[in-house]
Formats: structure tokens, sequence, C-alpha cells
């Protein structure tokens, strides 16, 4: 390959420092962009010459199975800008490299209400529409004005309005078929200036009140959070592993009967199941499997302590699904993106 590349582009980089569970592949060439110019400027350089092309962020909803061939493209665009405002509202644009975490902060800061009970979930705030992340009752989708892209194929910057990125439970458009059509640049949300505390999550409605502020809120969802999950700069992980399944009404009834301290939350007409229950109750709490294993707080999160490739972790996947499926009859889905090709050797 050669070392002579445009555009900041580097050749043959390890990628353990870009996804949270450490795994240490390779990309064929890596580049972290800052602008929209360069973006573009790196998506016409890799047209040219027929490589695929993976978007990134912080890499703490993906696992890597094996080398990326191609361009991985590091979003890096950073900049937050109040687009408009009233006394009531105020709608801010914040860039998709911009740390997700400090976009809360700064909301908190600025009195701006509506993402607090997101705070501390890792990553960029452009992938967060990506798979509509979530926490403690609140998801982006209920806060997202517009999502700002670059049109992958035209090089043409649109706007899309939430209401057209199929967004749901961890799930939206960008995490399917528009995984190769859109760069994510931007992403407008609305927050509210006479906040609306939403506390109906245990570990919340236990300490703080409607008297409470969204700074108090912040504050306490940064501490469960830190007690329960392990962070992922000590301890490989990407967070839930597993999504919490979606089961009828006849199915919850029948697993309640045969586990009365099952634990699931209405869903619409339906029921969605704890899955990190699920799997201390099967016993794979604390488990470790050679270099990977069950974090012991909370059974959800798999982590890797030593491994330098994917496979260990993928044959923990599979045994904890077996499992699952033999004990409770439900088939639990993968949450984070599987990337790479894996090796055969
Ligand atoms: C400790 C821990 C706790 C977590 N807690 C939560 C939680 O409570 N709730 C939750 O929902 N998630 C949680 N996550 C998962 C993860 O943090 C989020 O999904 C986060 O939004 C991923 O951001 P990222 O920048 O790291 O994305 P990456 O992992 O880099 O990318 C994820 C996907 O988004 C795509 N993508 C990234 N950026 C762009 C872009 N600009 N344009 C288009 N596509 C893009 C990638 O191609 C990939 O498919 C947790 C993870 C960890 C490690």
């Amino acid at each position: 390959m050669s070392q002579d590349l445009p555009f900041d582009i580097k050749a043959k980089i390890s990628l353990k420092a870009y996804n949270t569970f450490g795994f240490d592949y390779y990309a064929d060439y890596l580049v972290e962009v800052n602008t929209i110019d360069h973006l573009k400027s790196v998506l016409v350089w890799a047209k040219a010459k027929q490589y695929a092309v993976q978007i990134l962020g912080g890499g703490s909803n993906i696992l890597l199975q094996g080398n990326l061939q191609g361009l991985v493209i590091v979003n890096r665009i950073s900049g937050i800008e109040e687009v408009c405002a009233s006394n009531e509202r105020v709608e801010v644009s914040f860039g998709a490299g911009e740390i997700w975490h400090e976009c809360v902060q700064w909301a908190v800061e600025n009195g701006y209400g509506g993402i607090e009970n997101l705070a501390l979930i890792p990553g960029t705030a452009g992938a967060a529409p990506v798979q509509n992340i979530g926490a403690y009752g609140v998801e982006i989708k209920d806060v997202i004005k517009q999502v700002t892209v670059l049109d992958r194929e035209v090089l043409e910057i649109k706007q899309l309005p939430a209401a057209e990125c199929g967004f749901g439970y961890r799930e939206s458009h960008f995490k399917h078929d528009w995984q190769d059509r859109y760069v994510i640049v931007s992403v407008t949300l609305n927050l509210t200036r006479v906040p609306k505390l939403i506390l109906n999550y245990g570990g919340l409605n236990a300490v703080l009140t409607s008297d409470s502020s969204i700074r108090d809120v912040f504050n306490q969802v940064c501490k469960v959070r830190s007690e329960k999950l392990p962070d992922p700069n000590s301890l490989g992980n990407a967070g839930s592993f597993f999504k919490n399944p979606v089961v009828n009404d006849v199915k919850h009834s029948a697993l309640k009967q045969k586990f009365p301290d099952l634990v699931s939350f209405p869903f619409g007409e339906q029921w969605k199941l704890a899955a990190g229950w699920m799997n201390d109750k099967a016993g794979w709490k604390g488990v470790r499997q050679g270099g990977v294993g069950v974090y012991d707080k909370q059974a959800l999160v798999l982590v890797n302590y030593s491994d330098v490739v994917a496979d260990g972790l993928l044959l923990l996947e599979q045994n904890i699904k077996h499992s699952i499926y033999e004990c409770f009859g439900v088939i639990l889905e993968r949450e984070p993106v599987l990337l790479g090709e894996r090796r055969d050797d």
C-alpha cells in the first residue's frame, strides 16, 4: 500500500483504539474527518479507488470480528450551535463528531432540558440517532427535530425530519437501509427551557422528586450508571450486548406463571423482557470464558478482559443465546453492529 496518501488518510491502522471492546483488527485505510469538505474529499477518493467505506464515531456500539477493508472514516465534525430559540424552547444543532456526554453536559449547564436522562452514554452525537439511543425512560427520538446528512452518492447535504428516520426501539433507517447511503453530519435537538423531568425509572424516582432540577437528574443518572456499568477505558465493552426481547401477551403470561419474579415492562400492546434479568437468572452474571465474560454487576453487558480478537466473545454470545432459548424460549438479539469479515484460520 502506498504511504503517499492524500487528505490525511493513513494506511494499515490498528482499530484497537477505535472500538470500545478493544479488539485489535486493522483498517486498510483510516481517516479522521473534521469538516464536511474533508468528508466529501475522502468519499470521492474512496469511490475512485472503488473502496468500501465504513463510518465510525466512538466505536462504542460495534463488534469488530475481522479487519475492515477499504476506508474507515472517523467522524470528528464538531460544533454546537443554537439555531432557534423562544421563551420555552431552544433548537440546538450538535456536530456529529461531538462527544455525546459533553453535549448533554453543555445542555444541562445552559439549563436546557430533554436529554439529561441520556447522560454518560459513550460515543458521538452523530451516532446517537443510528440506534435511537435510550436510557431511563428517554429516547433521543423524543427530542430530535432533524438529522442533517451528507448523501454519499450525490455528495449533497439533506435535512431529514425525525418522522422520516424510522425510529424504533434501538432502531432507525440509519442502522439498516440507509447505512451505505448517508453520513450524519449534525443532529438538531428540540430542547426545553421549562424542564419536564422523567423520573419513572428505578434509581431516579427513589432519590429525586418533581422539585428536582435537570442537573439533579444528570448527576443521579451519572451516579447510577457509574455504579452499574463498566468504564470502557478500563474494561472493554459495548454497553448492553442484547436488546430487551419484545413478546406478546400470551408468551408474557406463560413466562410470568413459570417465573413469578420475571422482570418486564409494558411496551405498547406487548411486553419488553429485561434481558439482563434473564441472563442473571440463567446463571451468566460474572461468568468468565477465557479472555471474555459477563460483567459481574450487570448481566446484560459482555466484557473483554484480554482478548485481541472477537472469536471468544462470539462463542460466549452463542452460548448465552442458546441457554436463554432453552430456559425461556426467547431468542436474544445482539445490539451492537457487527463489522468486518471473520477469518477462517
Ligand atoms: C458503557 C456503555 C454504555 C452504553 N449505554 C447505552 C445506553 O444506555 N443506551 C444506548 O442506546 N446505548 C448505549 N451504549 C451504546 C453506544 O454508546 C451508543 O449506541 C452510541 O450512540 C454509539 O456511538 P458511537 O459514536 O460510539 O458509534 P459507533 O460505535 O462508532 O457506531 C455505531 C454505528 O453507527 C454508525 N455511525 C456512527 N457515526 C455515524 C455517522 N456520523 N453517520 C452515520 N452512521 C454513523 C456506525 O457506522 C455504526 O453502524 C453504551 C455503550 C457503552 C460502551
